[in-house]
């Protein structure tokens, strides 16, 4: 069933071994540390989401594996209508929550396991797709809060997993038992990890048959005894801690975090690949393209704060109508919906890989050039947002200084501009302006969630047919063969649409 908001909160407020730090405190209860308060407000907007009139629509979904409504973050995609309502959802969530809500990693590693098991079971091994539905049926009818875990913390990059100095620089089994397997290794900036149910554990790279014991997917509930936590900082993080109401607390926020598996016990039943090292590549592309299409919703829904806050910043010191700022706000408008574009485009061409309630997979091409897109205009949109908004922006004064009645009434007079706003809106909307455009979840996430820039190059680059490109403009100069094959087409399959 769907659970609220609240019965979410509630779910994860007493966890029995849940090892969590943050700053080098353990942490007890998170729905009460300052810490990361905000990050729990940001998760359970997507609950809240599945009640609240705007997107009650878009948030739930019927489930043919549960046979009932689902939240949308815990179903599997059957159609390209899915994929775009993904799209329209994180979009309408981030304006909802201003940040990163860290629900679609485990959404994706789902969607990606669905895929990887079920094509295991058509070619014969049917125990990981039994284990793998079991697991999602849990999922959908407890409605659990998952975070999705791949990127390990990887040692020397240029060795493989087997070939590490340390060996667990890549999580791996290290002991098999009758009743499941022992787990040991780390996976870095996970996100979301302090404040979910379970996490569903993926391989990050291709593997080699050396590397088998490295090639585990797998599920476990945050509190299973092992299972450390050290929660990542942010710039302003501090902020939370103030007790204030503006310069850091109105707004939700992210985390990510060091999962650390110090010999954790997994139940065969949720084992969902072991030791298939022929797998890993494909599970990667599958996973990645997913996330990379995802991006379009979220980002450009916090592009739509960032114009929005900009819009109005400009019209608190009554320049909105000068062209050059509304030649700059069109210009974000543009970078903005360009990568909305991408994602929908990444959406509508995508395809079925594999029979069942499930394996609807994005178009690979267009997914990377999402998130290409996504790891440049962010930062082209935040710098025309602060060139709009001043310098006013990096040196505006605390909310406490406002408060202080000693410089009170002089603040106000200053930092007004129109008389028709005052000093607190002009520095309520540069806190949102920056708290959102200077953000890790609008800016360094983009450029490093869901695999680097070079990642995409990569796979844009194979997917890409230049050799068939090469033909037609040959024809066209009149240097080919004749006849032409006119069936060339410049797109290649992808790794997981040839197996
Ligand atoms: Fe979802 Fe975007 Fe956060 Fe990834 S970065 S978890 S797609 S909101
Ligand atoms: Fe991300």
């Amino acid at each position: 069933g769907l659970r609220t908001g609240q019965q979410y909160v509630e779910g994860i407020r007493h966890r029995q071994h849940a090892s969590i730090y943050v700053m080098g405190k353990r942490v007890t209860d998170v729905t009460t540390n300052l810490f990361l308060k905000p990050s729990v407000l940001a998760f359970k907007a997507t609950f809240d989401a599945a009640f609240e009139e705007d997107t009650r629509d878009l948030a739930r979904v019927y489930s043919p594996i549960v046979g009932e409504e689902v939240n949308r973050f815990n179903s599997l995609h059957t159609s390209p209508q899915d994929l775009v309502a993904k799209v329209k959802l994180l979009r309408k969530l981030s304006h909802k929550t201003g940040t990163c809500f860290q629900r679609c990693v485990g959404w994706d590693a789902l969607n990606t396991l669905y895929i990887v098991t079920r094509r295991m079971a058509d070619k014969g091994k049917k125990i990981y797709y039994d284990n793998f539905i079991k697991y999602v049926a849990d999922v959908q009818k407890k409605d659990l809060a998952l975070a999705g875990a791949m990127t390990d913390v990887k040692g020397v990059r240029t060795l493989r997993p087997s070939e590490q100095p340390n060996p667990d620089a890549y999580v791996r089994v290290v002991e098999e038992r009758d009743d499941g397997i022992i787990v040991r290794g780390a996976k870095a900036n996970i996100t979301g990890i302090a404040v979910v149910d379970e996490v569903v554990v993926m391989p990050t790279r291709a593997m080699s048959e050396n590397d088998a014991a490295y090639a585990i997917s797998f599920a476990i509930p945050l509190d299973s005894p092992g299972v450390k936590i050290v929660v990542g900082r942010q710039l302003n993080d501090a902020r939370r801690l103030e007790g204030g109401e503006v310069d850091g607390l109105p707004y939700m926020f992210n985390h990510e975090g060091l999962l650390i598996l110090d010999d954790v016990f997994v139940p065969w039943e949720r084992v969902f690949l072991y030791k298939e090292w022929k797998e890993a590549g494909v599970l990667v592309e599958i996973f990645s393209s997913y996330h990379r299409q995802g991006y379009a919703g979220c980002k450009s829904g916090l592009g739509d704060v960032i114009i929005g806050a900009t819009h109005n910043l400009a019209k608190q010191i009554g320049v909105v109508d000068k062209s050059h700022v509304q030649e700059k706000l069109t210009e974000m408008v543009f970078l903005n919906e360009t990568m909305y574009s991408a994602g929908l485009a990444a959406s509508w061409e995508g395809r079925k890989l594999v029979d069942g309630p499930g394996g609807f997979w994005v178009n690979p091409m267009y997914a990377n050039v999402t998130k290409h897109l996504v790891t440049r205009f962010p930062y082209e949109i935040a710098k025309l947002s602060h060139d709009i908004a001043g310098g006013l922006l990096g040196t505006a004064p605390s909310e406490f200084d406002l408060k202080n009645p000693e410089i009170k009434a002089l603040i106000e007079k200053y930092l007004q501009g129109v008389p028709e706003f005052t000093a607190e809106t002009r520095l309520r909307m540069i806190r949102l302006l920056e708290n959102t455009s200077l953000s890790v979840a609008y800016l360094v996430e983009s450029v490093h969630g869901a695999g680097s820039p070079q990642a995409q190059r990569i796979s844009m680059q194979r997917l890409y047919d230049v050799d068939a490109a090469e033909k037609i403009a040959k024809f066209l100069a009149g240097m080919g063969n004749r006849p032409v094959d006119f069936r060339v087409e410049p797109h290649k399959k992808s790794e997981a649409e040839k197996t």
